[in-house]
């Protein structure tokens, strides 16, 4: 059975990344009738958040993914999920390669590797530790822990072993063991490393695929050494491409172009559904043409041979085209619940009807692209002053309009009831009395009630403004 997980560290909100390495786990995971697990990699410490294990899994669940197994709903048989938990687990394997002579207790203090490292450096050679502690005798390393020195454990890296593996995004990839250090597999403070742990995590957790970030491909080699000293068989890997923004550069945390956590979304009003489709074609692409997918089309359609050998760029007019997408093909009751807090938010509604907020969304429900969006497409509406800008002014000028106005005002002035329709027949009325048509008519009406040349659908906008309102405007005029 296909198993998979995605295993953050909680140093840190869901990022764009990470969440869309979960999506395709998922969607590969699903794909294949298999599991998704949600892991956490909580060894570092001190760069873990308060509550950041939370903020991960209900960010996922926004999007969609539940995980299958996790540290709030485990699978006894491979329980615990936080590696902090799992600490006994590494350590049996620790003492077996200790045991075997596959790894060794080094005692160097870091200011000793600081100055080999600036050594080396200097010498112009790729750093690397240069193995005082390998071949230290029983009695000095009993000598030493008796002295109390702290120790960390470092595998033994074999000599002259070429580390090759067929990456299920990149093909045939290989890295020479020469070119690694003895690296750390657990810190002097008992805690192992992550290229250690994860080993010992997917093994026992029956993972049998890794989709993960490019920045782990050189950790690939580090982890299949161990596989071979333990005897076993590495799971198949996928190191995906970077998201890069519209500059084509990697997305770093501090990049402001682009809004980089899942919470951020959510908290603009975009919807999950859309996020889950748009960060589906995040560095993978569908066979045709066809860009909008359901979550089961998507599990269906998902082939990793179809995942970007290159990096993916982040559009955001694509994001927003897709949003806007899911948006229209909502119900309009379902885009005002999307809508009403924003708006509460940002204007005083008190005074203003059901009747009134639900006429203002449907106005814009079909050019929206996210729901906080409607705070700015609407403030004309809470506006009292009008600014008209330059090519407005110029536009009142012509000379045909203070009688267009005049006459569109009687017109209303005359209505009993202040309906889109009635105002709808004293636009076609004002056409026929003041004689003027196209352009000429809608404009000078849209300038003088709303004060802007463009905007949603002129009726509505005249009747979401209100009678009263209207009326004093083309008076001013
Ligand atoms: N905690 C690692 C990360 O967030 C997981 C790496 C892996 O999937 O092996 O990048």
């Amino acid at each position: 059975k296909v198993r998979v997980r995605y295993a953050p560290s909680p140093t840190g909100h869901l990022h764009i990344g990470g969440a869309r390495t979960a999506l395709f786990n998922y969607l590969f995971a699903k794909h294949h009738q298999g599991d998704f697990i949600f892991r956490l990699e909580d060894t570092d410490v001190e760069r873990n958040i308060d509550g950041g294990e939370a903020s991960q899994l209900d960010n996922l669940a926004w999007l969609g993914i539940v995980p299958d197994e996790s540290p709030l709903n485990p699978n006894p048989k491979y329980a615990p999920y936080r590696q902090m938990e799992r600490l006994d687990i590494y350590q049996k394997y620790t003492q077996e390669l200790l045991d075997r002579g596959l790894a060794y207790k080094c005692f160097c203090t870091p200011e000793e590797l600081d100055k080999e490292h600036e050594r080396q450096v200097n010498a112009g050679v790729a750093p690397m530790y240069n193995r005082k502690c390998r071949d230290l005798t029983p009695e000095e390393v009993k000598e030493k822990e008796a002295a109390g020195i702290p120790y960390t454990i470092r595998v033994k890296v074999p000599a002259g072993k070429t580390y090759e593996f067929n990456d299920m995004i990149r093909g045939h990839v290989s890295f020479e063991s020469d070119d690694i250090g003895d690296w750390v597999l657990v810190k002097a403070n008992g805690i192992p490393t992550y290229n250690y742990a994860v080993v010992i995590d997917d093994h026992t957790m029956d993972i049998t695929h890794v989709f993960r970030g490019e920045e782990h491909l050189s950790n690939t080699p580090k982890q299949m050494m161990i596989y071979e000293m333990l005897g076993w068989t590495p799971p198949t890997y996928g190191h995906m491409t970077l998201i890069v923004n519209e500059q084509r550069k990697k997305l770093s945390k501090r990049d402001e172009s682009i809004m980089q956590f899942v919470s951020q979304y959510k908290d603009e009003g975009y919807l999950p559904d859309a996020m889950f489709n748009f960060m589906a074609l995040l560095g993978w692409s569908p066979e045709g043409e066809k860009e909008i997918f359901t979550k089961e089309e998507l599990i269906k359609e998902f082939s990793e041979n179809r995942l970007s050998k290159s990096p993916s760029m982040f559009d955001k007019d694509k994001l927003t085209w897709v949003n806007n997408r899911y948006i229209k093909d909502r119900s309009l009751e379902n885009v005002i619940d999307l809508c009403k807090p924003f708006l509460e938010k940002a204007y005083d509604l008190s005074n203003r009807s059901d009747e009134w907020i639900n006429m203002l969304v449907a106005t814009y429900h079909d050019q929206l692209s996210y729901g906080k969006e409607i705070v700015g497409l609407v403030d004309l509406f809470f506006n009292d002053e009008l600014n008209l800008n330059d090519e407005a002014k110029e536009f009142m000028q012509d000379e045909s309009i203070p009688n267009t106005l005049k006459v569109f005002k009687n017109q209303l002035a005359n209505l009993d009831e202040f309906t889109k329709e009635s105002i709808q027949m004293c636009i076609k009325a004002t056409q026929k009395e003041a004689k003027v048509r196209g352009k000429m008519l809608y404009m000078p009406l849209r300038i003088a009630t709303t004060g802007i040349m463009h905007g949603p659908d002129l009726a509505s906008s005249i009747c979401l403004l209100g009678k009263e309102k209207v009326l004093s405007r083309l008076e001013q005029f």
